[in-house]
């Protein structure tokens, strides 16, 4: 029987550990297969407070799991495939065969960028592809860039970007936006942003670092290559809720629904990071609502006499 069980290796849920392992609540980590979260995929992290030279995204994250240890916190490899919270101690059970006891659950299973699936997205990724411009924009001064998408994000990331780069092209399927009028105004408004309507990106292109991307007119049918360094895709975050489906509170989006602090529907159940955040997103946010998360268990568990 464990005291706390936190699901999710980001910065939320070792965040979380940190802070349970020092209460001396003993923790344990489910870090799923590839551990780490949306940071081991990024490269230098530039805004996480405490690296006035940045930090690469891996190595930050190593440094987060070696704190979470050096306080005494369990590490399970493997995912979490189930849950039963409806009975107490609530049930996690990794990897289809582990079965898990816990009297409180902190959930940092984030959320993941919905990518395009591109012949050469994945292998760019972090070397001019990317789905944080507040985190990536930063490298491209004086560059031109793509943005993909029609939705509020994308409006967003482009305002974001003008920042830094002399072009932004944003390319949309439709030739009818879905952003807020708001969002859209303020896009159209700047001079920096230019609209490449009816088209999907076919592919992104560059050796080691993104020099452009194939666009294909869907209405036309040409195709055509538009030289830029970085390609910016915005057409939406998926959160990692489905293992809580029918149990817990969501959103229309799928994100966890918290109140009062990091609290779910069911007491004892907390979320933090980018399962419950559709609005910052931020390694920094994440690390302090797992810091939330952690001390809202510690409360819970004193109140039912387990401190
Ligand atoms: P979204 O509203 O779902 O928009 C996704 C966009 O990507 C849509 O324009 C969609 O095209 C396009 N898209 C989806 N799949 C695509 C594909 N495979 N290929 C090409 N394009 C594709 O997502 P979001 O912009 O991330 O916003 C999510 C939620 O967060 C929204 O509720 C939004 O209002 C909110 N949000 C708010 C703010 C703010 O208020 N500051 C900022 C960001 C997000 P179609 O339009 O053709 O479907």
């Amino acid at each position: 029987m464990r005291n706390v069980v936190i699901i999710g290796s980001g910065p939320a849920g070792l965040t979380a550990a940190v802070y349970a392992a020092r209460a001396n609540l003993s923790p344990l980590l489910i870090e799923g297969w590839q551990a780490g979260g949306q940071l081991t995929t990024t490269t230098e992290v530039e805004n996480y407070p405490g690296f006035s030279k940045g930090i690469m995204g891996p190595e930050l994250m190593k440094e987060m799991r070696a704190q979470a240890e050096r306080f005494g916190t369990a590490f399970q490899t493997g995912d979490a495939t189930a849950v039963d919270l409806q009975t107490r101690p609530f049930k996690v059970i990794v990897d289809d065969e582990k079965t898990l006891s816990t009297r409180t659950l902190i959930i940092a299973t984030g959320a993941s960028p919905i990518t395009l699936g591109l012949p050469n997205e994945k292998r760019l990724w972090g070397h001019g592809v990317s789905s944080c411009a507040t985190c990536d924009g930063f490298f491209f001064k004086d560059k031109e860039l793509a943005v993909v998408g029609g939705g509020d994000s994308a409006m967003e990331e482009a305002t974001f970007l003008t920042k830094f780069a002399t072009k932004v092209s944003v390319i949309h399927r439709r030739d009818k936006l879905r952003a807020s009028k708001i969002m859209q105004d303020r896009a159209m408004k700047n001079e920096k942003i230019t609209f490449v309507w009816n088209s999907m990106v076919e592919d992104v292109l560059g050796q080691d670092v993104v020099t452009g991307v194939r666009i294909r007119n869907v209405v036309t049918g040409k195709v055509w290559d538009l030289s830029c360094a970085g390609l910016f895709l915005a057409i939406g975050h998926r959160p990692n809720t489905a293992l809580f489906t029918g149990q817990l509170k969501m959103n229309e989006l799928g994100y966890l629904l918290t109140s009062h602090g990091t609290a779910t529907s069911i007491p004892g159940v907390f979320a933090a990071g980018d399962v419950q955040d559709v609005r910052y997103r931020q390694a920094v946010t994440a690390a302090g609502t797992g810091c939330m998360a952690a001390i809202d268990a510690e409360r819970f568990l004193e109140a039912s006499g387990h401190g």
